[in-house]
């Protein structure tokens, strides 16, 4: 069977996409990942997104994204895409779970997760006092003292953050310089609950059996360990995109976020367009995800509308 319009992802790019797509009467075929939802799935309240003054949860914002998709008359379906054949039209996609799938247009919202540090006791206590998600997880330690691991915007803004909750936060960083904008630095800075272990490589993270305990970690001058004790740990080094099973099939840059033509979402293949975080490493917000997630759909629908030989009707069932 062939479709109009397939979307990988299901995060506010992917969601926003199937919503626009659906009111063109595209008949959007979504495929929904591991983590329907995207990150905002992993987050409690989100008290930016327009239209929301008293905040909404992360969950319930995706939920209601889906249901107004689906209201339009987009599809949803559970799979994972291991390989997609993208030189000639119709694009195949290999879905497990749901075989091959033919579209004309392909629309790539695949997002971004966290990046890991790869050490000892990481992974194993994930969810036990380890965490990559501060706005999630902070609220479990109240009272506590947490470390962040990190020197990027991402590790300033966590930090602040957690200081709602907890007594200390300490930044963790493998160099004596942190990444981070100034701006967001000096506010990090300028928060007495903030403290800095800098120029430390974090080599283990040690647990009681139950719960986090400290942090190993080695300090990149004098090359001694210590132990930081500590309640939780939070990682917060960046984010790879999710375009693994892309590879050499599209263009992207060095760290593999696709590259669109800047102002549109076309990536280097005509009829192949990519929205939210997969292609975004600056703003990553739901708001912009939501955003190029529209974009994309105009996109693909002018795509074809350029396209108007094609009869369509012979090709859905
Ligand atoms: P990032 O800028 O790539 O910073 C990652 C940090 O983690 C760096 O300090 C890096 O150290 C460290 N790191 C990476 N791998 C590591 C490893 N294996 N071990 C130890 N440390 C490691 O990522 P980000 O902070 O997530 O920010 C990503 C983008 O989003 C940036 O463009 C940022 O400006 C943007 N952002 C903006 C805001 C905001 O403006 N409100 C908030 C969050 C993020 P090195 O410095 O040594 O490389």
């Amino acid at each position: 069977m062939k479709h109009k319009s397939i979307i990988l992802g299901t995060g506010p790019a992917g969601l926003t996409a199937a919503v626009y797509l659906a009111r063109a009467n595209m008949e959007p075929l979504v495929i929904e990942g591991p983590e329907p939802g995207g990150q905002l799935t992993l987050t409690t309240e989100v008290e930016n997104f327009p239209g929301f003054p008293d905040g909404i949860m992360g969950p319930e914002l995706m939920d209601n994204m889906k249901k107004q998709a689906e209201r339009f008359g987009a599809t949803f379906k559970r799979g994972w895409v291991t390989d997609v054949e993208v030189e000639s039209r119709p694009f195949k996609l290999q879905v497990d779970g749901l075989g091959e799938l033919e579209t004309e247009t392909l629309i790539i919202s695949t997002g971004a997760s966290a990046k890991l540090l790869g050490i000892p006791g990481e992974k194993e206590n994930m969810g036990k006092g380890v965490s990559t998600c501060a706005t999630c997880d902070g609220f479990f330690f109240r009272g506590k003292k947490v470390v962040i691991i990190g020197g990027g915007d991402s590790a300033m803004e966590e930090a602040t953050f957690l200081t709602k909750f907890a007594n200390e936060v300490q930044v963790i960083h493998r160099r004596d310089e942190l990444r981070a904008s100034k701006i967001m630095q000096e506010r990090a800075k300028g928060n007495d609950k903030v403290t800095w272990a800098l120029n430390k490589t974090p080599v283990e993270m040690v647990s009681d059996g139950m719960k986090i305990t400290g942090v190993k970690v080695k300090d990149n001058e004098s090359g001694e360990e210590e132990l930081i004790e500590t309640d939780g740990i939070f990682v917060a080094i960046g984010h790879n995109p999710n375009t693994e099973f892309l590879k050499g099939k599209l263009d992207m840059d060095d760290k593999g976020y696709i590259l669109v033509d800047p102002g549109t979402t076309n990536t280097n293949i005509p009829g192949v367009f990519a929205c939210g975080d997969v292609q975004d490493q600056k703003y990553r917000q739901a708001i912009t995800a939501a955003g190029t997630g529209c974009m994309a759909a105009m996109d693909s629908e002018r795509f074809l509308e350029g396209e108007a030989t094609v009869d369509w009707s012979q090709n859905l069932s």
